[in-house]
């Protein structure tokens, strides 16, 4: 049930446009950056993002895609192991900046999937982690260089993200 409401879509697209300024900022231009979208909704959040890059620097940084699915075994208890299962990454990732985009940061074992899915494809420069939501309760030393919104959650809650690409209309919400 639908409890409160965290960002509408003017917050999420005000969000979007502060974090590519400080992805900017941060590495100095958009020269040997790349974006990773973590399906599913981290994907067309790294599209706006690399979107509204192009839009300040004048240069389209490439958007690659990884999925990373939580593992179960046959009795369908969930595991502790996230693993990848498709990767779209048709650019080299050597020696580049990575930003990884995903909506939600939880409790960070997503997030080290993919850095190991990205350190076996070839040695990156550097790897930073862009959210639009971080709603705490972290079981691994993984942080986000660039948060949308910080929103202390219990365990029970669950946040749902909405992008108007899959859902047709962008907000978030805490559901109980
Ligand atoms: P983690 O691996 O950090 O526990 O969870 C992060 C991943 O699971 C992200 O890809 C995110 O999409 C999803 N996730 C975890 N918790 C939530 C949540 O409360 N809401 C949404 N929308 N996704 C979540
Ligand atoms: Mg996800």
């Amino acid at each position: 049930k639908e409890k409160a409401l965290i960002m509408d879509e003017i917050a999420i697209n005000r969000a979007i446009t502060r974090i590519a300024h400080e992805i900017i900022e941060r590495n100095k231009g958009v020269d040997d950056l790349v974006l990773i979208g973590i399906h599913r909704r981290g994907v067309p959040l790294a599209l706006r993002l690399a979107d509204k890059m192009q839009q300040v620097e004048g240069l389209l940084p490439p958007v690659g895609v990884l999925d990373i699915t939580l593992y179960r075994d046959d009795r369908g208890d969930a595991t502790d192991k996230c693993i990848v299962t498709t990767t779209d990454i048709p650019f080299d990732i050597a020696n580049k900046k990575i930003v990884m985009v995903d909506d939600v940061l939880f409790t960070g074992r997503t997030v080290r999937a993919a850095m190991d899915a990205l350190m076996d494809m070839g040695r990156p420069k550097s790897i930073q982690l862009a959210v639009l939501i971080d709603r705490g309760h972290r079981e691994l030393p993984i942080r986000a260089d660039f948060v949308g919104k910080n929103v202390p959650t219990s365990s029970a809650e669950v946040v749902s993200v909405y992008v108007k690409e899959i859902d047709g209309m962008d907000k978030a919400v805490i559901e109980e």
